[in-house]
């Protein structure tokens, strides 16, 4: 089993984002840090012993905005309350800013083996049209920090696709990155959301703001230079050296149960009567009053289930393990999706192996009209 832990605040929104997260006053985070632990406690009765957390993730929002001694007592609880494997992956989302040294520190001390640092640009100007706190400065302090500290698995995000973003100004923030030799890059490419600063700004754009053909070139160019230096593709958005793959979010392409606790977390449970998805309360003042109601909450159908494996499977490189669908579903997925299968590979989308289903080059760029294929 996967946990993954919600901390939905940051200092200052950024003028992109239409995530579960804004900023709170201190008081705030506190009661949110209990109701958190309450959760974490709560749900452990139905979860039992036996169920092994491999993987923790604290996302956001920005996790570091807790103190060290906040992030120390859920990552505690969740120790005292589940049977986490000696060897688990321990994730945290930080902001440069909200890192310092001493924090990091504490964090690596305490059990977190792996950070995701969310630098996205080495440019001033890019960080502040994106509405970023911290400065490329920054990040450099954090990432040696990180560093000195102990972190020996690191992933930096790269945003790609900003507004005014040359091919020259990203290639030059992926080579500063890569210099730096971080295990893991994650890539992701601007788009905007309705609600936010940008929204007002740039309007209501589907896709990519610089437009579908600038966008795809910066993409194929990060990608080369990634694999250029070594790093694996192993996800449409994902690179890592060899044994650096996310161990979490792999699960969650692969359709592992995951618990997803603090505010609007999803989680997915396997239940007799097949994978239960469900999301917690998304109202703060709700879930400070009950931290164990969810706002919703349905067992997948078959056709559900088999619709996800498709689609999150195909997002990994490696594909769908078709031996392994055969064996969940009891059907194999070319007596399902046979026509499809036949027309995707005529136009260079899937590649078809003797075990696996993945997409092409050329289907990474028509990524979401291959999935749609998938649904019935
Ligand atoms: S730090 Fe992350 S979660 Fe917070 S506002 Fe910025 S993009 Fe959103």
């Amino acid at each position: 089993m996967q946990i993954y832990i919600h901390i939905p605040f940051c200092e200052k929104k950024c003028n992109y984002c239409d995530f579960l997260s804004g900023p709170a006053d201190a008081s705030v985070r506190e009661m949110y840090v209990n109701a958190l632990i309450k959760e974490i406690r709560g749900r452990a009765a139905n979860v039992g012993r036996h169920d092994r957390v491999s993987t923790i993730y604290f996302g956001g929002g920005t996790p570091s905005v807790l103190s060290a001694k906040q992030l120390g007592d859920l990552i505690f609880t969740i120790g005292q309350e589940y049977s986490v494997e000696s060897d688990a992956e321990i994730t945290i989302e930080v902001n440069p800013k909200s890192a310092d040294r001493d924090k990091l520190y504490f964090l690596r001390a305490n059990g977190f083996n792996r950070l995701s640092i969310g630098m996205q640009s080495s440019h001033r100007g890019e960080l502040e049209l994106l509405g970023r706190i911290h400065t490329y400065e920054d990040f450099l302090t954090c990432y040696g920090n990180a560093r000195d500290t102990g972190f020996s698995n690191i992933s930096v995000d790269i945003m790609t696709a900003v507004p005014g973003q040359t091919e020259q100004m990203l290639a030059s923030t992926v080579d500063k990155v890569i210099a730096l030799d971080p295990e893991h890059i994650s890539t992701y490419s601007l788009t905007i959301e309705r609600g936010t600063p940008f929204y007002e700004r740039f309007g209501d754009i589907e896709g990519p703001v610089i437009g579908e053909e600038a966008e795809r070139r910066l993409y194929w160019m990060t990608v080369d230079k990634l694999k250029d230096r070594g790093y694996r593709h192993y996800e449409i958005s994902n690179f890592a050296k060899p044994g650096y793959e996310s161990r979490h979010n792999s699960g969650y392409w692969k359709r592992k149960d995951y618990l997803g606790m603090g505010l609007g977390a999803s989680s997915c449970t396997v239940t007799p009567g097949g994978d239960e998805r469900s999301r917690n309360v998304t109202d703060l003042k709700t879930y400070l009053e009950n931290p164990l109601a969810r706002e919703e909450s349905n067992v997948l159908s078959r056709n559900d289930m088999i619709e996800e494996t498709m689609y999150l499977g195909l997002r990994m490189m490696e594909g769908v393990d078709t031996d392994d669908f055969e064996k969940k579903f009891g059907v194999t997925v070319r007596s399902l999706y046979g026509d499809v299968i036949d027309d995707l590979v005529a136009q260079g989308l899937i590649y078809e192996g003797s075990s696996s289903l993945s997409l092409t080059d050329l289907g990474i760029d028509y990524g979401n009209h291959v999935f749609a294929k998938f649904l019935w």
